[in-house]
């Protein structure tokens, strides 16, 4: 059976109910899996025609293990990817924008970001250990925009979880504030920071310095160096591959990222055996990745603004977990890479692995500029309308498919357009049209509490409303 051990080396292998529930490791490494699952030809060949449903039973049963009885897993899965949290019947559709082009539509849940295919199957997974365990678990959470709302999605219905998510006052868009605070539910709390997200985060990680509170209230946290919701979103490389041919044809996909999370679900699911020809990363002008696969050396610039602002990010936290691989497990080596990096907030690596590196992934940049161009060529040649992080991917998909034209290409479309509506007005000159669910939240009535930039404030506030 699968175990997970840590990318720093520390401590003993562990259960799936133990990653999920801790998510960083104690010694500050990342959890993966002790080995891959193997989808063979034959294996793969047998998931032809399954529904979202039945793959994503076959690709995450080994990860679970026993943690979890099938029945209940099957169950999970099944109250996750349904018609009633997913707005199209096949949960994940393929739409072709090109001869041998096609995006994932993941913005088909209720956040419409691609967030909500891991988030939504990760509080079902965390109130059924819960429930097993008798425990309660607090979620303190840190949100730009797409994270929060999508984990507050789905915890509100959680039994056993109360969620607090600070988001920076006044600097969210309209849409993504409104996806949280109109949320109306007990256990859900909405905190409006007199502050920026950088001091969100720093409240965030104070409150999870502090060990009694940390073990009183049993704080955990959902932000994507959860190995759960890695293992969630390999399930949507399977389906896309298996519909366009696989295992016969393998198939390429090019990935919008920031933190390095979804890509390395792509790069985890063609380790367990599925055939993905090229693996696309795309950045924006904040292309600390695209600089590492050109120079191999990580280096931490500032923050600039986008306008694709989910990928705004400097440090990729789940490139250790691809590190791990790429240093041969050698988690001393690794360590010391990742401590060199907090302190220099640089590190290079050698050829040799560069070499290697280059090998599994082709990075990507995009201006603001190209963005624009990007949707409005979409948009010209073929009536559809594309968000500007799906904006980046098409472009960083482009060489690619230039030179192997007869391989397809999918493109993850992480976010529906009508979630940036000033972006898509701006590029193509026309509003994207209205979607039920962001009209709902556009009316409802919001909830939040206005707290200032003081970690005591926080802390009293959470501890005043944390349901026990
Ligand atoms: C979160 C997000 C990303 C970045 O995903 P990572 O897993 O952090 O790489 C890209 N696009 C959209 C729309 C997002 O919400």
């Amino acid at each position: 059976m699968i175990k997970y051990i840590s990318t720093r080396g520390g401590g003993n292998p562990r259960s799936f109910t133990d990653v999920l529930l801790a998510g960083l490791a104690p010694d500050g490494g990342l959890y993966v899996p002790d080995r891959w699952p193997q989808f063979d030809h034959g294996l793969l060949d047998h998931l032809h025609g399954l529904r979202y449903t039945e793959v994503a039973m076959q690709v995450l049963t080994p990860f679970i293990g026993d943690a979890i009885s099938k029945e209940d897993l099957q169950r999970i899965i099944d109250e996750t990817y349904c018609t009633e949290i997913f707005d199209h019947s096949s949960i994940a559709p393929l739409t072709q924008v090109g001869p041998n082009a096609w995006i994932l539509e993941l913005f088909r849940g209720p956040t419409l970001s691609f967030k909500d295919y891991a988030m939504q199957l990760l509080g079902r997974l965390f109130d059924h250990v819960l429930e097993q365990k008798g425990e309660r678990i607090t979620i303190v959470g840190a949100t730009s925009g797409d994270t929060g709302s999508a984990a507050i999605e789905a915890c509100k219905g959680c039994k056993h979880i109360d969620i607090f998510i600070l988001h920076p006052q006044g600097r969210t868009s309209e849409v993504q504030r409104r996806q949280m605070t109109t949320v109306d539910a007990p256990n859900v709390h909405n905190i409006a920071l007199e502050g920026t997200f950088d001091d969100c985060q720093a409240i965030v990680k104070a409150l999870f310095g502090d060990q009694k509170l940390r073990e009183d209230l049993n704080l955990s946290a959902v932000n994507s160096i959860n190995w759960a919701r890695i293992m969630a979103q390999t399930v949507y490389y399977f389906v896309a591959s298996l519909a366009l041919g696989a295992p016969g044809r393998p198939v390429s996909f090019t990935v919008p990222t920031g933190n390095f999370g979804n890509v390395f679900a792509g790069y985890a699911a063609r380790r367990m055996g599925l055939p993905i020809h090229r693996l696309g990363i795309a950045t924006n002008r904040n292309d600390i990745l695209t600089r590492f696969f050109e120079t191999g050396e990580m280096k931490i610039d500032k923050v600039m603004p986008s306008l694709s602002p989910s990928m705004d990010i400097q440090i990729s936290s789940n490139f250790e977990r691809y590190l791990y691989d790429l240093m041969d497990h050698d988690s001393a080596a690794l360590t010391k890479t990742m401590e060199e990096f907090k302190t220099r907030r640089v590190f290079k690596i050698g050829d040799n692995l560069m070499n290697k590196a280059r090998a599994e992934f082709t990075a990507n940049r995009c201006s603001d500029l190209d963005t624009m161009a990007m949707m409005k060529s979409c948009y010209a040649q073929t009536g559809i309308l594309i968000d500007p992080h799906t904006a980046v991917a098409l472009h960083g998909a482009t060489d690619m498919m230039e030179q192997d034209p007869a391989v397809p290409m999918i493109v993850l479309a992480c976010a529906h357009p009508s979630k940036f509506p000033q972006a898509v007005q701006q590029a193509v000159g026309i509003k994207p049209p209205a979607v039920p669910r962001l009209m709902d939240v556009m009316q409802k009535a919001e909830h939040y509490t206005a707290l200032p930039n003081d970690v005591e404030k926080i802390k009293d506030f959470v501890l005043g409303n944390v349901s026990r």
